[in-house]
């Protein structure tokens, strides 16, 4: 159900049904999205999972309707969800699948409780309802087979829905803390020190039993070369099939780790964005919300450098300096070459008390002159 065909090509994937993609633009879109809280999320699908099968008990087959009606509801909610992130957005996903399972099998239910002369009621082409009070001892051979095919096809669609979830949970806790350290630097790391970082952030998981708190693919992929029209041109290409999204997400990042495609937060907004192997900046280009003329690039850097200076009190003073000696040029009571000489007098003034070799109290009073 969130398996799919994916396409590898330089920094870029096709995945089948959905378009292109930038390499990693899923996983920022993953980590930039606003999901309920997940850790509810997966204890109410587990409970799922070890409910939903052909009632065994009398009490279980009392209650059965009401827990498929409840898991209907909850699968179609997280189906909503799943709508609304790539891939799955720009595909055809099918919705209620677990009424439509419910259906394939629902010669084992009554579409409404206590009716059993079908004569007079005949069945109705879908069943809204799944009421039995035949447990799993009371069915006959064939019937059990049948009762035995619906559990595991019930076993296998909540499974995956239980990955999925799984997959989130490990895209805002594992990824989110290893691009952390892979943005530690303000650079792209190079291949040496990838593998360092890579290597210390998987040791200290070494002790965790969820493959979900680990960096690892979830569910299988296998991979095949096959001749590719990408954008007007023929290219072979790696064709994953992927299981599941966590496998796809996994390959992702590995692929842009390589090539400087990576999800980072903003130093600003605190947003993730794409830094696409052009010039690295901690910085988003979304306009910022005080001056939409202004983007968190634009401000971030003066902010930079603001911080910077403040911290500094050689380079405040400095700074200070420059923009009174500039203002006297711009009204003319300084020459350009009276400025230029001044600019070059004060860097060395700046210098000289980095160096040690004058007093800060000598440096500003020698350059407000
Ligand atoms: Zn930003």
């Amino acid at each position: 159900m969130f398996g799919f065909d994916a396409y590898f090509y330089k920094n870029r994937v096709l995945i089948e049904g959905a378009g292109q993609y930038k390499t990693n633009e899923i996983l920022t879109a993953f980590l930039e999205y606003d999901f309920p809280d997940l850790r509810e999320l997966l204890e109410s699908c587990k409970s799922f999972e070890r409910k939903l099968h052909y009632p065994e008990t009398i009490d279980e087959a009392a209650r059965f309707d009401d827990l498929v009606q409840r898991g209907i509801v909850f699968f179609n909610t997280l189906d909503e969800m799943i709508d609304e992130l790539p891939p799955y957005r720009d595909m055809k996903q099918k919705h209620n699948s677990l009424f439509e399972l419910m259906n394939e099998h629902r010669y084992f239910f009554d579409n409404e409780p206590d009716i059993d002369h079908y004569e007079n009621h005949p069945r109705p082409e879908y069943n809204d309802h799944f009421y039995t009070d035949l447990t799993f001892s009371d069915l006959d051979p064939d019937m059990c087979d049948g009762a035995l095919q619906l559990n595991q096809k019930l076993r296998e669609l909540v499974e995956q829905y239980r990955v999925f979830i799984e997959d989130c949970i490990r895209v805002k806790t594992v990824y989110a803390a290893f691009l952390e350290k892979v943005h530690e630097g303000k650079e792209y790391l190079n291949a040496r020190e990838t593998v360092e970082i890579y290597r210390a952030f998987v040791s200290e998981q070494k002790e965790r039993i969820r493959t979900y708190d680990k960096l690892e693919p979830s569910g299988t992929m296998s991979e095949v070369f096959v001749p590719q029209n990408i954008d007007g041109e023929l290219v072979l290409c790696e064709k994953y099939r992927f299981s599941t999204l966590g496998g796809f997400l996994y390959i992702d990042l590995f692929k842009g780790l390589n090539n400087h495609f990576l999800p980072r937060r903003c130093g600003l907004c605190g947003r993730y964005f794409l830094l696409e192997a052009t010039a690295y900046s901690p910085f988003c280009t979304r306009s910022t919300t005080d001056r939409k003329d202004k983007t968190c690039r634009d401000l971030g850097h003066r902010k930079t450098y603001a911080d910077k200076v403040n911290s500094d009190p050689i380079l405040l003073v400095y700074t200070k300096a420059y923009k009174q000696h500039y203002a006297r040029y711009l009204k003319k009571k300084m020459s350009q070459n009276e400025f230029r000489e001044w600019a070059d007098y004060a860097l060395e003034l700046r210098q000289r008390a980095y160096d040690r070799e004058l007093s800060f109290e000598e440096f500003a009073e020698e350059i407000r002159k």
